[in-house]
């Protein structure tokens, strides 16, 4: 009942985020929409709104009671019982509030961004592919994120469900096809979650061995605080970090050791915290100075998912053999000097390699969201079991599902 009266009401929604910006667009959508926007936008010429076609744009202004709110592109997108039209109003808070403030008064029920994108998708205008990409794309950290994120809106992971559905149990000798595309989706599933949930990428080492100028030369510009002084940083600092486009969270730790302080001891607990909800930890070690208790207590750790051990100060002369780190963490040590840039490239392809382990092409199908993943394995075990109905269900799960919550 919620859910046919929901779709009768004219709901107005930003799609924008609220805060400054060149623009804000604000989307009018439901029966009234056109009616509530020929109260309120006027254009020079005369034009009316119910005289506007699907893809054109009208300039004006908002007026309401007599009073100019703001001049305004308008875009319509749809007419008719479901109208959909665009406002692009000025951004900063200001303007779109006053915007939605007027819609309200006129009629239209102000909606949040999630609400507004499940009444579409009941509407049929999206699916849920496209509904879940839509909530996500504002929020994209890095242009690869949001490329990836429009290619599914777009239909590239609906494509392959249809590609699925359509091959599925047609001829026997389909099934190990089926299995192989659903498993090569799976795989992709890492990277969709990273474009969402950037992946947490710790660094950690002793005082002193050049963590946060490491962290600085990643981010390539000085947002931590060095200092040739053991402990400088006491607290575990995050940044957002692009490595070539694709996002990650940095932490910067404070120095792993014995501390002598109740904030430094603060900041190394915090740090320990870090290392245990770290994706990627890289292991700092100083490689011009013998190495320390600290730096054996590290390696005898463990715990993390992942390690990557970082041989920093290879413009000094080494005192720390390579093949020692090799031996005692089982991984082959990325050897750089943060200070002067060298072996920082092969420390990004390492990063890479070890977070984002399959890459998928440009405009590939993608997994972003929990729900997706659960649902392509329950596909790939009916698939490995050739059981044609439940791998049907969960495939058509993947664009429509209803849930109660939806209603
Ligand atoms: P942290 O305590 O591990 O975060 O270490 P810092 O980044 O504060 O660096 C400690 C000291 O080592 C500073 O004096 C840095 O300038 C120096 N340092 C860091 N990286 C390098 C490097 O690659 N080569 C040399 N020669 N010095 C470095």
């Amino acid at each position: 009942m919620a859910a046919r009266d929901s779709t009768r009401r004219t709901l107005a929604c930003r799609l924008t985020p609220v805060g400054e910006g060149g623009i804000s667009l604000i989307e009018l959508s439901g029966p009234d929409s056109c009616a509530i926007l020929d109260r309120l936008f006027q254009n020079p010429r005369g034009v009316r709104v119910a005289q506007m076609e699907p893809g054109r744009l009208l300039y004006g202004r908002l007026v309401r009671d007599g009073a100019p709110l703001d001049e305004v592109l308008l875009e319509c997108v749809q007419t008719g019982g479901r109208g959909v039209f665009v406002i692009n109003c000025h951004g900063g808070a200001l303007a779109s509030q006053r915007t939605m403030a007027a819609l309200a008064a006129a009629g239209a029920r102000p909606a949040r961004e999630k609400e507004y994108l499940a009444r579409q998708r009941r509407l049929g205008l999206l699916d849920r592919i496209q509904e879940e990409a839509a909530l996500r794309i504002p929020r994209a950290l890095t242009l690869r994120a949001a490329q990836a994120l429009v290619a599914q809106h777009e239909g590239a992971l609906a494509a392959v469900r249809d590609e699925l559905l359509r091959r599925a149990g047609l001829r026997p000798t389909d099934w190990p096809w089926v299995a192989e595309r659903l498993r090569r989706l799976l795989a992709t599933a890492a990277f969709g979650r990273g474009m969402v949930r950037p992946p947490r990428l710790v660094i950690a080492g002793r005082p002193n061995v050049g963590k946060s100028t490491l962290a600085n030369a990643l981010l390539r510009f000085d947002r931590m605080l060095v200092h040739p002084e053991p402990g400088t940083t006491r607290d575990t600092i995050e940044e957002g970090l692009s490595l070539r486009g694709l996002p990650f969270t940095l932490v910067d730790t404070a120095g792993l050791r014995e501390a002598q302080s109740e904030i430094e001891r603060e900041g190394v607990r915090r740090g320990a915290q870090a290392l245990r909800r770290a994706d990627l930890a890289l292991l700092v070690f100083d490689a011009s100075v013998p190495l320390q208790e600290e730096d054996r207590r590290i390696l005898a750790r463990g715990g993390t998912r992942m390690r990557l051990p970082v041989l920093n100060k290879s413009d000094l002369p080494a005192a720390v053999p390579a093949g020692l780190i090799e031996e005692k963490t089982g991984c082959r040590p990325v050897v750089v000097s943060a200070a002067s840039g060298a072996g920082l490239g092969e420390l990004e392809e390492r990063i890479l390699a070890a977070a984002y382990p399959q890459m998928p092409a440009k405009g590939e199908a993608v997994l972003f969201t929990l729900r997706q993943e659960r649902l392509v394995k329950a596909a790939l075990q009916a698939a490995e079991r050739k059981h044609r109905a439940r791998l049907a269900a969960a495939m058509k799960a993947l664009t429509e599902v209803r849930t109660r919550n939806d209603e």
